[in-house]
């Protein structure tokens, strides 16, 4: 099958008793066996469910991985990875990560001996000093939320392998569509399926994929043990969204690039970045491992933090709202809403000013959306 067809038909097969085209919902905590010892393949839906398996399985043929394992959120698939890692053991990670994924590793497994250090990941040299001798995990982000820094995976899958680290990615914003970690040698991809994949602000989940059986049997393991599981429901929801992630897709990378290439002319917008824009630093590597350039965009204002908040107050079209990828207009001011947990000295040193502007560009008319920004501009 074609990447597209797999996006449509990767799982779908005709329900065994009904011939229904949409797989039923398997609404069940439990399965009754046959007989002691036998059962259907399902004993306890912890462990597993049919609407989750089919997830796992369409998501993993996207990916192009062996494997998929969800999680009831993003955090909940990024804290299992964490979970192959004993304590003394260190991390490099991508200095511009999700603010809730740095809160977690700072505030809560810092606590179980585990130890972080952050880098420029653009810079491939930052990272190789960074390793160590107890460094085990290189966790990357790219594009990164939300300064959209892109990483080389080549160059970072080198280190990885010279140093006998287990190298992870948060493709959440590039999604399988337009970058597959796996094929530049990660060990393992992760997505907040909450966002593109799913698509339609209905549901949070995670998902890891792999092709290696012994990381795949311990996040099955710690998916089973910990119980952060999508619900069956969430499982169908992110199945039906699931189903036109190309078609949205493409709709988002066109509409970002001419709305990147409007805030870039405007004469209120001091720096835009995304990374399809020529002048954007990361646009020579994105160019060369991605397919397109998503949906997100961050930029800054001349006039600064009182611009930044009459312009998220002034929108009518987009929403002021936490969160991405969905097909709805989304407008973030990251240092009091995705990244307010940030410590202030830390988010400026990051280059998070307080007078950055996320958008996450939707699938409406882009003439619409442009509209929207310019009028709420007009006095910014
Ligand atoms: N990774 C990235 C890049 C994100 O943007 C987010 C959430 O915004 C997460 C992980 C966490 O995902 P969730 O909100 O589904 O837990």
């Amino acid at each position: 099958m074609k990447f597209d067809t797999k996006v449509v038909r990767a799982s779908s097969k005709p329900d065994k008793t009904t011939g229904a085209v949409v797989p039923p919902i398997y609404q069940t905590a439990t399965y009754v066996l046959e007989e002691v010892g036998r059962d259907k393949g399902f004993d306890y839906t912890r462990a597993s469910n049919p609407s989750r398996q089919l997830l796992e399985e369409h998501l993993a043929a996207i990916e192009g991985a062996k494997y998929g394992v969800c999680f009831s959120s993003g955090m909940s698939a990024v804290d299992s990875v964490l979970k192959l890692l004993k304590a003394g053991d260190h991390i490099v990670c991508s200095d511009d990560v999700y603010g809730g994924v740095s809160r977690h590793f700072n505030k809560v497994l810092v606590n179980y001996g585990l130890e972080f250090t952050y880098v420029n990941s653009s810079n491939p040299d930052e990272v190789s000093t960074a390793v160590k001798s107890n460094t085990k995990l290189l966790w990357i982000e790219t594009p990164t939320n939300p300064l959209l820094k892109i990483t080389d995976l080549k160059a970072m899958n080198d280190i990885a392998k010279s140093n006998n680290l287990i190298f992870g990615v948060d493709a959440t914003f590039s999604t399988p569509v337009f970058l597959k970690p796996l094929e530049f040698g990660a060990d393992l991809v992760m997505h907040s399926t909450t966002k593109y994949l799913s698509g339609h602000n209905q549901i949070i989940g995670g998902s890891i994929h792999t092709n290696d059986k012994e990381i795949f049997d311990h996040m099955k393991f710690i998916q089973k043990t910990i119980g952060a599981v999508p619900s069956p429901f969430d499982c169908f929801l992110t199945m039906l969204g699931l189903r036109t992630l190309h078609l949205r897709m493409q709709r988002h990378n066109e509409n970002a690039l001419k709305v990147a290439k409007f805030l870039e002319n405007h004469p209120k917008v001091s720096r835009v970045s995304y990374p399809g824009l020529e002048s954007d630093p990361g646009y020579s590597i994105a160019k060369e491992q991605m397919s397109g350039y998503s949906g997100m965009i961050s930029f800054e204002l001349s006039g600064g933090i009182p611009s930044g908040k009459h312009l998220m107050n002034n929108v009518k079209l987009c929403f002021l709202a936490e969160s991405l990828g969905a097909v709805e207009t989304m407008i973030t001011h990251p240092a009091t809403m995705t990244h307010a947990e940030v410590p202030a000295d830390e988010r400026h040193a990051r280059g998070l000013t307080d007078g950055l502007v996320r958008l996450s560009v939707g699938i409406e008319d882009v003439d619409d959306i442009i509209d929207d920004l310019s009028q709420a501009l007009e006095n910014a």
